[in-house]
């Protein structure tokens, strides 16, 4: 595959980035060739988004329902007190536009579920799941696997933070880790915007290595860790043969 060149503009706009080992000019014009879905776009998607488009990922379709409320300025960092009432997907793609013109943003004002997830899925190369619900990172993640698309999944609660990357037929799935869905999910839990902050810098770090191909992707590793105690950790995890979502594929 060839990849698009780039602008003089982009040359400078990227040129601190194209500086790093195994990066280069050849990474930033992957980048520019990509295209990423992002689920939710509030504190951990909305942030993942704002560091992807500044990294210069071609295209990010973002998706969230819904209007910005006061309650989500302590962590949504693309968005505004005067945006408080409007729909937040608008919000989030205007500030992404203000930060780099030269990337396409598309808007989806809903939220994923299994009727709609494999349309959007088949629009992009890779996936980022920042949603609060199981129900959802797991429709994504059923999608990403069947349509054979990496996954980066993201979760926070308190001061932690956990992510995981699926690569179909290399790694687990969520389905693997998560046999049943954990009964106390909540859609609102506590948390401080700066824990969405590493999550969403972490998750957009890992999302930059697999599109650019370059570093080492976390596989077969939860990320996990706790800025209460300043606690970091990966813990091994493996497929499960009997995964109804992956178990069948191979590498
Ligand atoms: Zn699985």
């Amino acid at each position: 595959m060839t990849y698009p060149a780039l602008t003089p503009a982009e040359q400078s706009r990227y040129e601190w980035q194209m500086w790093v080992r195994d990066f280069g000019e050849t990474g930033q014009r992957r980048l520019k060739a990509a295209s990423v879905l992002i689920s939710r776009i509030g504190g951990v998607g909305g942030t993942v988004a704002m560091h992807l488009a500044t990294a210069g990922v071609g295209r990010l379709v973002l998706a969230h329902a819904g209007d910005l409320r006061l309650n989500d300025l302590n962590r949504q960092l693309l968005m505004s007190t005067a945006d408080v009432g409007s729909p937040r997907i608008e919000s989030a793609a205007r500030r992404l536009r203000e930060l780099n013109p030269q990337v396409v943003v598309e808007t989806v004002n809903e939220n994923l579920d299994v009727s709609n997830v494999g349309r959007y899925v088949s629009q992009v190369d890779l996936v980022v799941s920042a949603a609060p619900l199981f129900v959802e990172r797991l429709a994504m993640n059923r999608a990403a696997v069947r349509q054979r698309k990496p996954l980066v999944d993201c979760a926070m609660y308190d001061l932690e933070g956990r992510l995981i990357t699926v690569r179909p037929g290399r790694t687990p799935c969520l389905d693997c880790l998560y046999p049943e869905s954990p009964p106390l999910w909540k859609r609102e839990f506590p948390v401080f915007g700066a824990v969405a902050s590493t999550v969403a810098s972490i998750a957009a770090m890992e999302v930059i290595k697999l599109l650019a191909g370059f570093g080492k992707p976390l596989e077969n590793q939860l990320l996990s860790y706790d800025l209460r105690e300043m606690s970091f950790q990966t813990i091994a995890i493996a497929r499960r043969p009997d995964c109804p979502t992956c178990g069948q594929l191979s590498a």
